[in-house]
This record gives C-alpha cells, structure tokens and sequence, in this order.
C-alpha cells in the first residue's frame, strides 16, 4: 500500500510546475510545508534536541562494504552541517555517528531500544520499487512533528552503487546526501539544482553539493542559535539499541533514556529518491503546500 501511495504522489510530482523552494516534511500526510509558509495543523517533523545520533549496519552488500558507507555518510552529514546559515554559522543540530550495529530493520520501538539506521538492503520490502535508489523512513509524533527515528535503506537489489569519483554509476554520496535531507525532515525541492530535487540522474555526482534551497531549507528548520539545552545527548528515544526489536531480550541491552513514551501514536513515513532525469519542470503546486511522496 505504501508503494501504491507513492507512485500516485510521485505522478503528480511528476507533472509540469514552477520555480520552487525548499520543503520540509510535515505532520500531514501527503502535504509539505513550502517556502516556510505555515499551514494550519501541519507542523514540520525535525529533532527537537540539538543533536541526533546515527549509526551504520555491520553487513557489506552488492560489492559495498559497511566501511565505505562510514565514510560516505560522515562525508554527507557534515555537508549538511557545513551548510551556511548567515555569518558562516551552522545549523543548529549536532550529528554524532555511534558506530556499526548489527540491526538492518527500519523500526521503531516503543518498547525498546532504537537507532536511527542506515542500511543496504537486497531484499527491498514492497515500500521500495525497483525506481527507488534509497528510502528514508522517519517515526515521529504526529501532535508536536518531533522526529523519534529515522532509517535509511539502499536498494542494492536493483541498482549498482559505486563510491568515489571513477566510474560512476549510483553515486552512494550523491544518493545519501539527498536522504539524509530528509533523515533531518526536509521534504522534496522543485528547484532544478538542489540535492533534494526528487529525482536523480545515474552516473552523476552533483548533488552531493548542496545547492543554496537546500541550506536555506536546513537552516530554516535548524536555526543557528535556537533555544534548545546546549546538552549533546544522541540517544534516541527509548535508548539505544544495535539490535533490533527481535533480539532485544526483555530489560537487556538497551541504554534506557530517561524520556518515557507518552505518545498515543506515531506515524511512519517514508520518502524516496527515484531515477529520472533532472530537467527543468513547470510546476502546479501552491506556494504553500503541495503533495508529497509519503506512506501510510
Ligand atoms: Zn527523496
């Protein structure tokens, strides 16, 4: 069902449209929020602390090792953190990298321990179809749009991924920026040359620079000095866990955060990066609000 909502909201991604603007992701579904204009009751999902943890599974696929994707992801997230906010201040979200874990499952716990997860996956669920380069799938309150987890999972299945600046095919760094955008809750970009542009071109790299749409929308969402506990705790909600929920024995491994769930309900929503060219498009959407790709 996820993958059928997507292909509908794609098509109409898909159809002609205007200039555009950086996005973010919102507690509606099926509506980002544009060109920071609000809309009421939809709040835009980010991380409510200054600093977020992510962690990468131990397993190497498809030619890839779980060491290149380290490095490929380090790489992408201090792009993001680089971005310029005015003055040459950064956002205001730290990112910390926790280590290898054996988990591969895009999950949250409610129960357990979590991590927000970045995988290779060759055995795509239905969510991912055989366009998808990479998913990201983000758990968030559906009252305040604070971000819980957020995974992201590489389809190795059906694309070849390379690393580095020879013989591109699915440049990792490239498709990795791009869903690390929305691992931080930007939604899609109309704008031609941004890296959340939702289509992507094989054997190209220039989206792993991020265009200025780009680090306008991340310093919105994550203004430089915003009042927040100056504190850097990673751990997720519920603890931190390198296993998933089927091999957390009860009271095990979990580092228990203090933060108890009080939430009634979380949704889940995923987004994805799909092949296609980048070719400037006419565009149908509102100033405000226009559809976006998310999953029931
Ligand atoms: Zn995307």
């Amino acid at each position: 069902m996820r993958s059928f909502c997507w292909l509908i909201v794609l098509a109409l991604l898909a159809m002609p449209g205007s200039a555009s603007a950086y996005c973010f992701t919102s507690t509606c579904k099926g509506l980002d929020v544009c060109d920071s204009v609000e809309i009421p009751d939809c709040k835009p999902i980010r991380w409510s602390t200054n600093c977020v943890g992510f962690v990468v599974n131990d397993a190497s696929k498809a030619g890839l090792s779980s060491a290149e994707i380290e490095s490929v992801a380090n790489r992408a997230f201090a792009r993001w953190r680089a971005s310029d906010c005015g003055d040459g201040a950064p956002p205001g979200l730290h990112v910390e990298y926790m280590g290898l874990v054996s988990c591969d499952v895009a999950e949250y716990n409610r129960d357990a321990g979590n991590a927000n997860i970045i995988t290779l996956t060759d055995e795509p669920s239905n969510s991912i179809t055989g366009h998808t380069f990479a998913l990201t799938t983000t758990s968030f309150d559906p009252n305040s749009g604070e971000l819980l987890t957020a995974d992201i999972e590489l389809n190795v299945k059906d694309h070849v991924f390379s690393v580095g600046d020879a013989n591109v095919e699915v440049d990792l760094e490239a498709v990795l920026t791009h869903e690390i955008g929305h691992f931080l809750g930007l939604g899609h970009s109309d704008a031609i040359d941004a890296s959340m542009y939702p289509f992507y071109e094989p054997g190209t790299t220039e989206i792993r620079s991020l265009s200025k749409d780009d680090e306008t929308g991340i310093c919105v969402l994550y203004p430089p000095n915003r009042e927040i506990d100056s504190t850097c705790n990673p751990l997720p909600r519920h603890g931190f866990s390198p296993e998933c929920r089927s091999d957390q024995t009860e009271g095990g491994c979990a580092t228990t955060a203090s933060t108890e769930n009080k939430l009634g309900a979380v949704l889940v929503s995923g987004l994805a990066l799909l092949a296609g060219v980048r070719k400037r498009r006419k565009s149908t959407r509102s100033a405000t609000a226009r559809n976006a790709p998310q999953s029931v």
